[in-house]
């Protein structure tokens, strides 16, 4: 039994990093809850990745391998991880804030017959229970939840926990699942992937962002070449890509994706409550705006006030020296 079980993701044979970091925050956890962690891997092709599990923390590594497993679907992964976790028995179930993780989690609770607390920026342990710090209404507000009845399933904003060094020499123990598979109501006919070069939003250490204070789509031809110069990736506000300026896949924000870089760039970006949502965990901002009470600036710990067209090739020049 271990007192913290991760549901694992592996993409392309390989662990990801956002499991990587939980296995970092579960080894953290279960130094004060007392017990050891363990890993669900589920999925087809994902018994390759369970070495990486232990090497980022796992002391056990439950794999389900099934090829009808291949896509994740609510019917066929929640008994799955149901049963790893009666099975296990954790104190504490945590899960990515991922597409997966968010729609798996309360379901998995219910079964569980406990509840989730969704997308926690920072977990720690009181006691026997877990508190986890989400941010709310639209990033203007923190709050701490508690799940009273164990397991605690608790969801986990990427980029919000460190990973452990990998250790390729750990050990630990590699546990087969048998998996009978619940036969699906709806079948998955096909998956469209949104094409994008270069690094991936959501992963990315530099997001340079835009809004609609940039006049024209055209200049995002300057935020990917800004991008270009430090290995960042290029985000946009929702007015942007309402007014088709940019791909709605790169939308930052409530309703967009959430990003966690170490450094965001907002160019010409109000700072909406609804934007600061999706970028509200980045460790720096450093905003870009010609107007003087713009909302980011009250998140920003380096501001600039100034019409961005001027700023910009300056800004491209240093990050030249320093990331040429
Ligand atoms: C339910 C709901 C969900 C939403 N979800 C999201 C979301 O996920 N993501 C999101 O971004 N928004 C979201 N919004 C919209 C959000 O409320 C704002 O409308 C939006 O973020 C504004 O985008 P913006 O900052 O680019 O545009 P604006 O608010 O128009 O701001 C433009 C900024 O550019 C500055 N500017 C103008 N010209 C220049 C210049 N030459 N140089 C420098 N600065 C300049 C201006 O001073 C201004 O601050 C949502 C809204 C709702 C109601």
């Amino acid at each position: 039994m271990a007192s913290v079980l991760v549901i694992g993701e592996v993409d392309g044979g390989s662990l990801t990093a956002g499991t990587a970091e939980l296995l970092g925050a579960a080894t953290r956890l279960s130094a004060d809850l007392g017990g050891g962690v363990a890993c669900a891997l589920i999925g087809a092709g994902v018994t390759g990745a369970a070495d990486a599990a232990i090497a980022a923390g796992a002391d056990t590594v439950y794999v389900a391998e099934h090829e009808g497993l291949a896509q994740y679907q609510t019917e066929t992964y929640v008994p799955v991880a149901a049963a790893i976790a009666k099975q296990d028995g954790p104190k504490v179930v945590l899960l990515g804030q991922t597409s997966v993780g968010r729609d798996l989690a309360p379901r998995l609770a219910t079964r569980l017959e406990s509840a989730a607390a969704m997308d926690a920026l920072s977990i720690e342990v009181e006691g026997d229970r877990v508190k986890a710090t989400r941010s709310s209404y639209g990033g203007n507000a923190r709050q701490v939840v508690t799940v009273r009845t164990d397991p605690q399933v608790i969801t986990v904003r990427a980029k919000s926990q460190d990973p452990l060094a990998e250790d390729a020499g750990r050990s630990g123990t590699v546990e087969t699942v048998a998996v009978e598979l619940t036969e699906a109501k709806a079948t998955l006919s096909g998956k469209d992937q949104a094409e994008s070069e270069g690094v991936k939003l959501e992963d990315a250490e530099i997001v340079i962002s835009g809004g609609r204070g940039l006049g024209a789509p055209e200049a995002f031809a300057d935020l990917e070449r800004l991008a270009g110069v430090v290995g960042g990736a290029v985000g946009a506000s929702r007015a942007a890509c309402d007014l088709g300026w940019y791909p709605p896949s790169q939308q930052v924000g409530l309703t967009g994706t959430v990003v966690s870089p170490t450094l965001y760039v907002a160019i010409a970006i109000s700072g909406a409550s609804q934007h600061m949502a999706g970028c509200g965990g980045a460790k720096n901002i450093v905003a870009i705006n010609k107007d003087p009470e713009a909302n980011i600036f009250r998140f920003s710990r380096f501001g600039i006030v100034d019409d961005y067209k001027k700023v910009l090739p300056a800004l491209e020049e240093e990050l030249k020296k320093a990331f040429g």
